[in-house]
């Protein structure tokens, strides 16, 4: 007993446009708790998509169309429904007076093609499109098998989905469950590393645990299948904390948690203030830190010391290192995060220095080498990253800023716990 998800149109295969109706329908599928197994692209022909309709109504008791509704010879999924389930089409009064009163609302005459659109197979319900001409269809060709057809518009899908499908879909004995996720999030560990940490969970049917890697961050999802929320937080709360206690530090937040605001809250508790020096990162890591309103209550400012000459006579770097280390070098880093810390008088002092390429990389400082200083009362250290070569300039501004601001956060946690 599943859903299957049939987006109609050439443009989708084409990648003219992007299928969000699917992620759309996908998520709502997820949150009702109807299992969901395949998801189907198919072009506007009828051959192929009588197919699609062959092949999803054999496996799958909700059939989900979107798109190819309209009054246009290329909007085929009626016809093709219709003609799979061998049942006639027919001419709903109803929908020709709703169209017809939609386009006098709007001072126009309705067009002959737009009769195609009140064509309906016999026995199947309207599913009325507040927003637009093409209503979509509820029917049941046959016992345990539900078929549901949308415009291809997001707002009217998503619109006519709310309103009709799912009071529909909760009738017929579906989405009594919801699904309630919880999103954990880690930095400075891979995400095989973490799987394996905590691979006893990943085997768990309800709740679930599922890792995710993005952008330098990995999550674990854990989501319960319950009868209301409360159930699922239960469910979930004990394996969370589980999963917490085995990540230790390498857990950062929850959800819509972000570093900045992490790090910003440890620094207002403790009422500790941050400034902030950066090379390769031109200003990134203090964009991060002023994300979030209020930070000049502990964020002092920061220093875009680009050229050499701004870290040895601002920061105070010795030219002496930089002649010999390079900028791009540990000392530097150490330098240039003790320099913007006595320069602004703040407890912290983070610096950035690094080679975010394309150019600029040498077989012994690789494209994607990053020092990270960070500088505080009880001396300063640096941290050597390397992001790898191939990435984009984009990502290793992006990730130096993340990593510096998440050492600052374990450095806090270590202080503080
Ligand atoms: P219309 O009455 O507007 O012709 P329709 O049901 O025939 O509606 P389509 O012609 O397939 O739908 O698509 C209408 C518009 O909706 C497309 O131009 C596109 O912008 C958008 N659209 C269609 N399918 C999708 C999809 N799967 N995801 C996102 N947008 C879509
Ligand atoms: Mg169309």
């Amino acid at each position: 007993m599943s859903a299957e998800v049939i987006c109609v149109g050439t443009e989708l295969l084409l990648g003219d446009i992007l299928n969000t109706n699917c992620q759309f329908l996908a998520t709502e599928l997820a949150n009702l708790g109807i299992p969901h197994y395949h998801q189907t692209v198919v072009g506007d022909n009828l051959e192929r998509l009588q197919q699609v309709i062959d092949i999803a109504s054999k496996r799958a008791s909700i059939l989900i169309f979107t798109g190819g509704l309209g009054p246009t010879p290329d909007d085929l999924t009626t016809e093709a429904i219709a003609n799979y389930f061998a049942t006639p089409l027919v001419e709903e009064d109803e929908i020709i007076q709703d169209i017809a009163a939609k386009f006098a609302a709007l001072g126009r005459k309705m067009s002959r093609s737009n009769y195609k659109q009140a064509l309906i197979p016999q026995g199947a319900t309207i599913l009325p499109n507040p927003l637009g001409t093409a209503p979509g269809i509820i029917w049941q060709p046959r016992p345990g098998l539900s078929v549901l057809s949308f415009p291809g518009v997001p707002s009217e899908m998503h619109r006519m989905w709310r309103d009709s499908a799912v009071p529909y879909l909760k009738s017929i004995g579906w989405g009594q469950e919801i699904i309630y996720s919880r999103t954990l999030r880690f930095r400075g560990i891979g995400e095989s590393t973490l799987a394996e940490k905590v691979s006893h969970l990943l085997e768990l049917n309800n709740p679930t645990v599922a890792p995710y890697a993005s952008k330098g961050e990995v999550r674990l999802r854990v989501s319960a299948k319950a009868t209301s929320e409360t159930e699922a937080i239960a469910m979930i709360s004990p394996i969370a904390e589980e999963i917490k206690e085995i990540a230790q530090e390498d857990y950062f937040g929850s959800d819509n948690d972000t570093l900045p605001a992490i790090v910003g809250d440890l620094l207002r508790q403790k009422k500790e203030t941050l400034a902030v020096a950066e090379s390769c990162t031109g200003g990134a890591l203090g964009g991060l830190l002023t994300t979030i309103p209020g930070s000049s209550e502990y964020f002092m400012g920061g220093l875009v010391a680009y050229n050499n000459w701004v870290k040895a006579y601002v920061l105070g770097v010795s030219e002496e290192d930089l002649i010999e280390f390079g900028a791009v070098s540990a000392s530097v880093a150490e330098q240039m995060a003790t320099g913007i810390k006595e320069l602004l008088g703040t407890t912290w002092g983070i610096s950035i220095t690094g080679i975010a390429g394309p150019g600029g990389g040498t077989e012994t400082k690789p494209v994607g080498l990053v020092y990270i200083g960070l500088a505080g009362d009880e001396g300063v250290e640096s941290f050597k990253y390397l992001f790898g070569s191939t990435r984009a300039r984009s990502l290793i501004r992006y990730l130096s800023a993340c990593n510096s601001l998440d050492r600052l956060r374990r450095k806090l946690l270590q202080k503080y716990h």
